[in-house]
């Protein structure tokens, strides 16, 4: 059970802060029904996401990669935004968070009503055919067949989202870089932190001199040594417990 006192010392920090920016992974969607890559439970306990989820699979062996996307694809379709991603979309409004880096696929950052958000992964929302460039919503294909094919060539279709072995889009690693450098806070959220680059955003805006608070049932690899703080609790539980405090502070 996460104390009252913990809530305070965050919706203190937030409030005091004059730029907060958020880390979120895969761990802030586990309550709206999306299974997160590491931890108990979920397919990738049978399925090694790094081998997988990588590209030379998605291109050598693309009825083996389809075998993840669609099950991923599948409870993505089904999913809703979870208290958290509510309450993350609150502070934004009240002018307490600037912008969100997610490290997510699942759009629900975007369903829940944020305006600022850094797909640092890239989206499952649409799939490019890798032979002749062909983009259409992944709601068109069949999530039966393995792989799905472009209408147009036949090809083997790739959602948007980034692979283990490729590199990140240099727009979404640009102003990444540049919102944790200028921040004076960052919540690092759901994340186990072991995916790079995502992973070194919070100790870029460490070493640019800003606070970092966890929000996590579990520490992780940032907890002893990056991290000035962490809360340790789920994202669905803690933050709206935040953001009520927030607005107690700020009188709204
Ligand atoms: P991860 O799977 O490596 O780690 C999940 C983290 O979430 C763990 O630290 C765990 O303790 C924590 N967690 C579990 N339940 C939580 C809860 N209720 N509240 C808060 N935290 C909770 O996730 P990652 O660090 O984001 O790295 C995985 C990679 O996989 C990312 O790059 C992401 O692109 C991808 N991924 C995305 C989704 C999605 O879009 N929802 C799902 C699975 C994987
Ligand atoms: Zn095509």
């Amino acid at each position: 059970m996460v104390l009252d006192a913990e809530i305070t010392r965050l919706a203190q920090d937030i409030v005091n802060a004059k730029k907060v920016v958020a880390l979120s992974g895969a761990g802030m969607s586990v309550e709206s029904d999306i299974a997160p890559f590491r931890g108990k439970g979920g397919l990738w306990e049978q399925y090694d996401p790094e081998e997988y989820a990588h590209i030379s699979t998605l291109r050598h062996h693309p009825e083996k990669a389809w075998i993840l996307l669609s099950a991923m694809q599948k409870e993505i379709v089904k999913a809703r935004p979870n208290p958290g991603h509510l309450a993350l979309a609150e502070l934004e409004q009240l002018g307490c968070l600037s912008t969100i880096i997610t490290q997510n696929v699942d759009g629900l950052h975007h369903v829940a009503g944020n305006k600022d958000i850094i797909e640092f992964h890239g989206n499952l929302q649409t799939v490019t055919c890798m032979d002749c460039g062909n983009h259409l919503p992944s709601s068109e294909i069949s999530l039966d067949d393995r792989p799905p094919r472009c209408n147009k060539c036949n090809g083997v279709l790739k959602p948007d989202c980034v692979f283990f072995g490729e590199a990140i889009p240099v727009d979404a690693l640009t102003r990444a870089h540049h919102e944790s450098r200028t921040c004076d806070l960052m919540l690092v959220l759901g994340t186990s932190a072991v995916v790079y680059p995502a992973a070194s955003m919070p100790e870029i805006a460490k070493s640019a001199g800003a606070k970092v608070v966890e929000i996590n049932p579990s520490e992780t690899a940032l907890t002893r040594f990056v991290s000035d703080y962490i809360v340790l609790g789920k994202t669905g539980e803690v933050l709206p417990r935040v953001v009520e405090q927030v607005r107690n502070l700020k009188g709204v």
